[in-house]
């Protein structure tokens, strides 16, 4: 780990930039990113001293889950609780790469980057402040 990362457990936020709350919104969305925003920090911090092999062995058991049963992931069945882990072990992957992840209302990272949407708490937005 270099010393300018985020920490053993990476930086996992809501998307500010995120849409939720649509009128055939369910809660679905939210309560998948409640549950990402929970598991992804602990598998960014399981693959903290990963191989390279170990990663990509991750990466394509992740793939493999979510392609084969991301119907229950989705909609319930007899594989949403692995489909699911298989999400969270995809997002902490994915947070390595340069820039992150963001995707279903998350964002993941695990080094600071340009544009990270965890540095608008502390940076404020000309776009948004010229309105
Ligand atoms: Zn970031």
């Amino acid at each position: 780990m270099t010393g300018d990362s985020h920490g053993p457990f990476g930086l996992v936020l809501l998307d500010p930039k995120a849409r939720t709350g649509a009128p055939s919104d369910d809660g679905f969305r939210e309560r998948l990113a409640d549950w990402l925003l929970f598991m992804v920090p602990m598998f960014i911090a399981e693959q903290r001293h990963a191989t390279a092999d170990e990663i990509d062995r991750a990466r394509s058991d992740a793939l493999e889950q979510i392609a084969s049963h991301g119907d229950d992931l989705q909609f319930g069945g007899r594989y949403q609780s692995s489909s699911r882990t298989a999400l969270a072990k995809g997002f902490a992957v994915l947070a390595r790469a340069e820039g992150g992840v963001t995707a279903l209302g998350v964002h993941a990272c695990t080094a600071p980057h340009p544009y990270c949407p965890g540095e608008r708490a502390t940076t404020p937005d000309l776009c948004e402040t010229m309105k």
